[in-house]
């Protein structure tokens, strides 16, 4: 099993992040990926850099041989599912991920969370819910799982959350859950490595092992094919 591409690293601009743009697309070269993208937090995030959003455009869509796709990572700020980034921007992402994350919004119950996933997935411009595995943000996978497939929005298999020291909350135990349930709708998946670090882009060996051990159908593995990224790009680009 070999994962194409990873959409889900972080830079410099997140603040919180330790590598630069060159970094992250020389190590995803070194691991042979096709393609990477880059998603920096929203403005919610406390010390992101929101304004390298709008300078997309000096980005080249090929460069070190590599396919690159310019994104962000939303902040979903409310149980509606509203994000942290509005509409004229979104048009210019080739692709938008939201998440859950502490300092933008509190956990509700399992209704209240998944009400806010399930709004989010109603925004057009949302292909990617990322990190749905984490008990401080507990969710109905059931509910959640069936709207993806509905929406025709990718939940991540987050790799970092697999990793032991996580900040997530039984992120093993919950992706477990995610892809059974994932298996059950025979809803497709995407794995990120969510790199804050170039030397974790593209890196998915915990969740490969995962997958082998609820033996998950590869085809229903977004990254295992380059047309898998069709499912998560934005075509309402202009
Ligand atoms: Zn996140
Ligand atoms: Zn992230």
């Amino acid at each position: 099993m070999k994962a194409l591409f990873d959409l889900h690293t972080h830079t410099l601009a997140s603040g919180h992040a330790f590598s630069t743009l060159k970094e992250n697309l020389e190590e995803a070269k070194q691991k042979g990926l096709w393609g990477i993208g880059t998603s920096d937090h929203a403005e919610k995030m406390p010390g992101t850099n929101a304004s390298l959003f709008i300078n997309y455009k000096v980005v080249r869509n090929s460069c070190m041989g590599l396919r690159v796709f310019c994104g962000v990572e939303t902040n979903i700020c409310d149980f509606h599912g509203t994000i942290d980034m509005e509409e004229p921007l979104l048009q210019k992402m080739d692709y938008v991920i939201a998440s859950l994350h502490s300092p933008c919004i509190q956990s509700g119950t399992a209704e209240q969370n998944t009400a806010a996933l399930l709004g989010v997935m109603k925004n057009p411009y949302v292909k990617i819910i990322a990190h749905p595995d984490d008990s401080r943000y507990p969710l109905d996978y059931d509910v959640l799982v069936s709207a993806a497939k509905k929406h025709r929005v990718a939940l991540e298999l987050n790799n970092s959350s697999l990793v032991p020291g996580s900040t997530r909350v039984n992120g093993k135990e919950n992706a477990k859950k995610l892809l059974q349930t994932c298996k059950k709708f025979q809803a497709p998946i995407i794995l990120g490595s969510d790199a804050h670090i170039w030397y974790d882009v593209g890196r998915f060996d915990e969740a490969y092992d995962l997958i082998k051990e609820v033996s998950f159908p590869e085809e229903l593995i977004l990254n295992l094919h380059e047309d898998g990224i069709h499912a998560v790009l934005n075509h309402r680009k202009k």
